[in-house]
C-alpha cells in the first residue's frame, strides 16, 4: 500500500468509527450510568431517576442506572464524571452547582468548562425556606424574629458546602444580616430528614424536595426564593422571600446533563435528542409540574445554548460569591 493510499484508508476507518458510534449507541446490554453527585432520594436525585426513566424509552429500553456519588457539594461526583471514559455510557446529573462551585472552591481537580460536553439543560426549580416541625415561628416574621433573638445558635441545614441550599442559605444569612450554624450533609435527603426530625431549624431547599413534605405537613413552610408566588397546589400561599423584604433575592435552580470530554460529538446529540424527547414526554412533565419544577426553555435544551448559560451562570454567581467573600477552601 502506498502512503497516501495507506492515510486515506486510516482516515476512512476513523470515519466509519465515529459514525458507527451513534449508530449503535446505546449498544443492546450496555448501561448507562448517569453520576449525580448529591445522596440518594434528594431534588438532585428525583430529577436523575425521573429523566433516566422516560429516556430509557427513546433509547431502546436500555438499562439506565443512577450512581450516587455524593460528598464535598458535588464536587466529588462531578470529578468522577470528568475522569470517566468518554464513550457515552457515562454521564453527570448535576445542577446551578456547576456554575457557582468555580468560584466558592479556589482549587478544583476538573474544569467545568473545558472537562466536559454539553448535553442540554432539563429544568428549572424554586426553593423554599423551610422549618423543624417544632420551630415556633408559625410565619416568616416570626422566622426573623426568633433568629434575632437566638442569635448564633440557629441551625441552618444544607447539602454540603458549595451545594444549592448552601448558596441559598448564605444569601439568606447576608440578607438578615444574622449569624447562624451551618450544618453540612452530603445531600438534601438527610438533610430534609434531620429537619424532619428536629435535630435543624431550618433549610433552604429545592421544591422537588420540599413540595411533598409541605403537602403533609412534616415541615413548616415559610417562603419561596423566586421574584413571583407559585403555582404548584401545596405552595401558591408561600409569600415571595423578595415581598417579605430581601430586596434582590432571587434563585431558582437549574439541572443539566453532561459527559466527559471527547465523548463523541454524535453520541452526545443522541443523548441530547433523547433528552429532548423527555421533556416532552406528558409524564416526565406531570411529574415535574407537580414539584414546582419548570421544564427549560428551548433555547437551553441544546449543547450549545447550555454551555452558553452555563457561561453567564459563572459570570452571575462568581460576582455574588466574591461580594459576599465566601469561599469553601
Ligand atoms: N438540594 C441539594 C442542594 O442543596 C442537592 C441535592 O441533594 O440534590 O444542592
Amino acid at each position: 500500500m502506498n502512503a497516501i493510499f495507506k492515510i486515506a484508508a486510516v482516515a476512512l476507518a476513523a470515519t466509519a468509527a465515529v459514525g458507527s458510534h451513534a449508530e449503535s449507541y446505546p449498544a443492546p446490554g450496555k448501561t448507562i450510568t448517569i453520576i449525580v453527585p448529591f445522596t440518594a432520594g434528594g431534588p438532585t436525585d428525583k430529577v436523575a431517576r425521573d429523566l433516566a426513566e422516560s429516556m430509557r424509552k427513546q433509547l431502546n429500553n436500555a438499562t439506565i442506572v443512577i450512581d450516587n456519588a455524593d460528598g464535598a457539594g458535588s464536587t466529588i461526583g462531578t470529578a468522577k464524571a470528568a475522569r470517566a471514559r468518554n464513550d457515552g455510557y457515562t454521564l453527570l446529573l448535576t445542577h446551578i452547582g456547576m456554575s457557582t462551585i468555580p468560584t466558592l472552591y479556589r482549587k478544583l481537580p476538573f474544569n467545568v468548562l473545558s472537562d466536559f460536553e454539553y448535553a442540554g439543560i432539563i429544568n428549572d426549580v424554586p426553593m423554599t425556606l423551610i422549618g423543624r416541625p417544632t420551630l415556633p415561628a408559625k410565619n416568616f416574621a416570626e422566622v426573623k424574629d426568633w433568629v434575632g433573638k437566638n442569635q448564633g445558635k440557629v441551625n441552618l441545614a444544607n447539602a454540603g458546602v458549595g451545594s444549592a441550599s448552601h448558596l441559598c442559605g448564605l444569601m439568606f444569612q447576608a440578607s438578615l444580616q444574622q449569624e447562624m450554624t451551618p450544618v453540612p450533609y452530603k445531600g438534601a435527603a438527610p438533610a430534609i430528614a434531620d429537619l424532619m426530625g428536629n435535630q435543624v431549624d431550618l433549610l433552604c431547599d429545592q421544591t422537588t424536595n420540599t413540595t411533598s413534605q409541605i403537602a403533609a405537613k412534616k415541615v413548616q413552610a415559610y417562603a419561596v426564593t423566586t421574584t413571583k408566588p407559585l403555582s404548584t397546589p401545596a405552595l401558591k400561599d408561600l409569600p415571595t422571600l423578595q415581598s417579605l423584604g430581601l430586596k434582590d433575592f432571587n434563585v431558582t435552580i437549574w439541572h443539566g446533563l453532561y459527559a466527559p470530554k471527547g465523548t463523541p460529538a454524535e453520541v452526545v446529540q443522541k443523548v441530547n435528542e433523547a433528552m429532548k424527547a423527555s421533556l416532552k414526554d406528558p409524564e416526565f412533565i406531570k411529574r415535574q409540574e407537580a414539584l414546582g419544577a419548570v421544564i427549560a426553555s428551548d433555547d437551553r435544551i441544546t449543547p450549545a445554548g447550555h454551555k452558553k448559560f452555563v457561561e453567564a451562570e459563572i459570570a452571575k454567581w462568581g460576582k455574588v460569591i466574591k461580594a459576599a467573600g465566601i469561599y469553601a477552601d
